[in-house]
């Protein structure tokens, strides 16, 4: 178990999979339930992830417009990872850099959305689901146990409908938001996505 944590910190880079993976999944969702309810794609016929770089100050935003959380959905879906998951989980990661893990921990966590947290300080998910009014962020803090929900009122951060996640990535891990170097991540792990992924970054 030991060498799970130990592969998951070698291969942190697997967290863009696990990203664009959901971001995949919400578009999925969102085009199976629009064929029995054409309304969800008022806001767009767009189907997309979207990925930006900004490595002066070591941000990665990935966009999808997939079908979003509600606030309930967001509270269902990462908050108990946040308040129970990531927690012990960055825990055992941490502890596992010192000495033993308590491994048993580790094999209760899939590697999922939390992946973020392993090149994230801090990671803030806004959201518009076409069934909502309102876009929501949930943020947390690699460092605390705990998570805010918010409503997203920056006119100039609302989304016609999905998800964007924004990594403000460790000290050490700042290198991801190179533009190469997603391009490459993106070629390797997720050429079997089937919507397009676009990549760009941020104006030095
Ligand atoms: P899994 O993908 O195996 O369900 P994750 O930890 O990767 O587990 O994600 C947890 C949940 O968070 C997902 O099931 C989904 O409900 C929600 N979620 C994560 N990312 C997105 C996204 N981009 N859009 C909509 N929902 C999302
Ligand atoms: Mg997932």
């Amino acid at each position: 178990m030991d060498l799970i944590v130990h592969s998951l910190y070698s291969n942190k880079e697997v967290f863009l999979r696990e990203l664009v993976s959901n971001a995949s999944d919400a578009l999925d969702k969102l085009r199976y339930l629009s064929v029995t309810d054409p309304d969800l794609l008022k806001d767009g016929p767009e189907l997309d992830i979207r990925i930006q770089t900004d490595k002066d100050n070591g941000i990665i935003t990935i966009t999808d417009s997939g079908i979003g959380m509600t606030r309930q959905e967001l509270v269902e879906s990462l908050g108990t990872i946040a308040s129970s998951g990531t927690a012990k989980f960055l825990k055992a990661l941490k502890e596992s850099q010192e000495a033993s893990v308590d491994s048993n921990l580790i094999g209760q966590f899939g590697v999922g959305f939390y992946s973020a947290f392993l090149v994230a300080d801090k990671v803030a998910v806004s959201t518009k689901s076409p069934r909502s009014e309102k876009q929501y962020v949930w943020e947390a803090e690699s460092e605390s146990n705990s998570y805010t929900i918010r409503e997203e009122t920056d006119p100039e951060k609302l989304l016609p409908r999905g998800t964007r996640l924004t990594l403000y990535l460790k000290r050490d891990d700042k290198g991801f938001a190179h533009p190469e170097r997603i391009q490459k991540l993106v070629k390797n792990y997720s050429q079997f996505v089937s919507f397009p992924i676009y990549t760009w970054q941020e104006k030095g």
